[in-house]
């Protein structure tokens, strides 16, 4: 299964050396910050054959802008890291929404704002008791 709604709704903290995100629950400001995974680099350099003279001047202008988002690479390392987030968050079958343990409502397997506890609702009604003074 693939987490796609924490695909779509993550932080990129991404670098040159390698590849991390955040992912954050829907509800609460808790965050889950993926494994860093470092940029897999071919082993042996690219040979560059002096063909292409004419190519030079289109490749300086694009080279930067392809390392960025929407390279094969970015997403496999993004639908690494979704897959190792979900097991830290739990997709609530009723609002889809994905969210922490803090939110979530193990006993009946939905949210806590789509099945809130109960105890919460009762709780208002109890006074409070104390010994206000005893020696
Ligand atoms: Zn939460
Ligand atoms: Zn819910």
């Amino acid at each position: 299964m693939t987490p796609e709604a924490l695909m779509r709704d993550y932080e990129d903290l991404s670098t040159d050396a390698g590849f991390q995100f955040r992912f954050h629950c829907r509800r609460c400001d808790a965050a889950y910050v993926s494994r860093f995974q470092p940029c897999v680099q071919e082993v042996g350099e690219v040979l560059l054959a002096p063909v292409g003279e004419l190519l030079a001047e289109v490749q300086h202008e694009t080279s930067e802008e392809q390392i960025a988002e929407g390279a094969p690479e970015h997403e496999s390392a993004l639908r690494v890291a979704a897959t190792e987030a979900s097991e830290h968050f739990h997709e609530c079958p009723r609002c889809g929404e994905w969210v922490c343990d803090e939110c979530w409502n193990s006993a009946i397997l939905q949210c806590e704002k789509c099945a809130p506890s109960e105890a919460d609702e009762h709780e208002a009604a109890v006074g409070a008791a104390g010994d206000p003074a005893t020696g």
